[in-house]
C-alpha cells in the first residue's frame, strides 16, 4: 500500500507556488521561513486577482450586484474558516487582522472587565509576544500580572508545573499550540481539561498550528482559539478569533465603529450579534476571499498528507543538523512540528543567516519574538529553519551544505 507520503508528488505541490521557482541572488531560492509567513499558492493570487477585476465593492452595505456577490464571496470565507477549526456555528468566527488583533480582542473586551488587582494570566514560557505583551498591557491597568509556566530544556511545557499554577487568581490562560521557535506542540486537550475543572477558560495562539495540524476546536476543548492566515498559505493581514458562542455573546465590542451596530443615537447605541459586533469598519475582504481559497487548497491537499510529508522533512532535517558539528539544536520536543531552530558555535545568528541568504536560502535569525524564551535559553537570538510541504530533501541538503560553507569562510 502507498502511504500519503509515497503518492505525494512534490514537484507538482511546488509549481502551485509561483515563488518557488524564482532565484534569489543568482542562486535558486531555498524558502524555510514559513513560519514567519508562507508562500501562496497559484489558486490564491488569482482569488485576489480575480476579486479585484470582477467582484470588487463593499460588504454588508450596498443592495446592488457586486455588493452582493462581495459579501457572498467574503461570508463564504467565513463558512470554510468555521469547518476549518470545525466550529459549532459560523457565528463563532470573528475575523481578524490576525492573530495578534484576536488575542487583544480577548484581552480587552473578555479579560479586561474581568481582572482586580491580584489576579493573574497564567501563560507559558515559550509564548510570542502576541501571547504575552496584550496581557501585561491589561494587567497594568488593573494590578493583576502574568505568571509564565516553566519549560524543559528539550522545549517542552512541564503540564505539572503549569497546572499546578491554575488558582482561583487565574482569570484566564494562554498557549500557543505550537511553538513558532521550538516547534513543540502543546497538549491542549490536556491543559484545556485542567482549565475547564477550574473554570478557568484557555485561550489558544494556533499560529503556528494550523497551517500543520488538524485544528479542531471542539475537541480540544478550549474556550478561545486564534490563527493566522498569512501563515496558512493566505494574504497578509487576516485571521480569526473563533470563540464560544456564549463567551462571545457576553463580551463588549473591541472596536467601534460601521458594521458593528444595530442603531445608533447620542442616547446610546446597541450593537450587532456576533461576529459582526467585533468587526468594524471595512474588513480585508480580497484577504479573506483569499483566505477562502488557501482553505481549500489546503483541503485539496489534505492536512493528514501535509502532516505526514512534514514529519517526514523534519526527521530528515534534524538529523541533518545534528550532524553538523558545533550546531546547537533548540527545542526537541517528543512532539514536534517542522521549526528548527539552531546557532552554530562562534557564528552570530544574523551573520548566518545573512550569508546563508547570499546562497539563496531563507531562514530567520533573531529572537522570533520570543524575548522569555531567548531569554530562559541564555541566548539573544537563534536561528531559524521552518518548513511547510512545499519543501523538499534537497532544500534540507542545500541548507547543511551551505552551513558548512559559512563555517569555514568564518573559522
Ligand atoms: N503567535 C505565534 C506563535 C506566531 O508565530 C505569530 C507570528 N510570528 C504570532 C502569534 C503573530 O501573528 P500575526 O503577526 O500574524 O498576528
Amino acid at each position: 500500500m502507498t502511504s500519503a507520503r509515497d503518492a505525494f508528488d512534490v514537484a507538482r505541490i511546488r509549481a502551485d507556488f509561483p515563488i518557488l521557482s524564482r532565484r534569489v541572488h543568482g542562486k535558486p531560492l531555498v524558502y524555510l521561513d514559513s513560519a514567519n509567513t508562507s508562500q501562496k499558492p497559484q489558486a490564491v493570487i488569482d482569488a485576489v486577482d480575480r476579486f479585484y477585476r470582477e467582484t470588487n465593492a463593499n460588504v454588508a452595505r450596498a443592495v446592488h450586484a457586486l455588493g452582493e456577490a462581495a459579501t457572498s464571496a467574503y461570508e463564504s470565507a467565513r463558512d470554510k474558516l468555521a469547518r476549518f477549526v470545525n466550529a459549532t456555528t459560523r457565528d463563532e468566527v470573528v475575523f481578524t487582522s490576525g492573530t495578534t488583533q484576536a488575542i487583544n480582542t480577548v484581552a480587552y473586551s473578555y479579560v479586561l472587565p474581568r481582572l482586580s488587582p491580584g489576579d493573574e494570566i497564567l501563560v507559558t514560557r515559550m509564548e510570542h509576544h502576541a501571547n504575552i505583551v496584550p496581557w501585561q498591557l491589561v494587567a497594568a491597568r488593573t494590578g493583576a500580572k502574568v505568571v509564565p509556566a516553566p519549560i524543559t530544556p528539550s522545549g517542552e511545557l512541564i503540564v505539572e508545573e503549569f497546572v499546578a499554577r491554575l488558582n482561583p487568581r487565574v482569570k484566564i490562560a494562554g498557549v500557543t499550540h505550537v511553538s513558532n521557535v521550538l516547534g513543540t506542540i502543546n497538549p491542549i486537550r490536556e491543559l484545556a481539561k485542567a482549565c475547564r475543572a477550574r473554570g478557568i477558560p484557555l485561550l489558544v495562539d494556533g499560529s503556528q498550528a494550523a497551517p500543520h495540524l488538524r485544528v479542531d476546536v471542539q475537541a480540544l476543548g478550549c474556550d478561545f482559539y486564534a490563527l493566522t492566515g498569512h501563515k496558512l498559505f493566505g494574504p497578509t493581514g487576516t485571521g480569526i478569533l473563533w470563540a464560544r458562542r456564549e463567551h462571545l455573546a457576553a463580551m463588549p465590542p473591541f472596536f467601534g465603529g460601521g458594521e458593528m451596530i444595530r442603531t445608533v443615537s447620542f442616547d446610546g447605541t446597541t450593537f450587532a450579534d456576533a461576529p459582526h459586533k467585533f468587526e468594524a469598519g471595512t474588513p480585508n475582504i480580497a484577504g479573506f476571499v483569499g483566505l477562502g481559497a488557501a482553505i481549500d487548497y489546503v483541503n485539496e491537499v489534505g492536512l493528514d498528507t501535509i502532516g505526514a510529508v512534514e514529519r517526514d522533512l523534519l526527521a530528515y532535517a534534524t538529523e541533518a543538523l545534528k550532524s553538523v558539528p558545533g550546531l546547537r539544536l533548540f527545542g526537541e520536543a517528543k512532539e514536534k512540528a517542522a521549526v528548527l531552530s539552531f546557532l552554530i558555535d562562534g557564528v552570530h545568528a544574523h551573520d548566518l543567516a545573512t550569508l546563508l541568504d547570499q546562497e539563496g536560502i531563507a531562514v530567520r535569525s533573531g529572537h522570533h519574538c520570543a524575548h522569555p524564551l531567548m531569554q530562559f535559553f541564555g541566548v539573544p537570538a537563534t536561528a531559524r529553519a521552518s518548513l511547510a510541504f512545499y519543501n523538499t530533501r534537497d532544500e534540507v541538503d542545500a541548507l547543511v551544505a551551505a552551513i558548512a560553507k559559512v563555517r569555514k569562510l568564518l573559522a
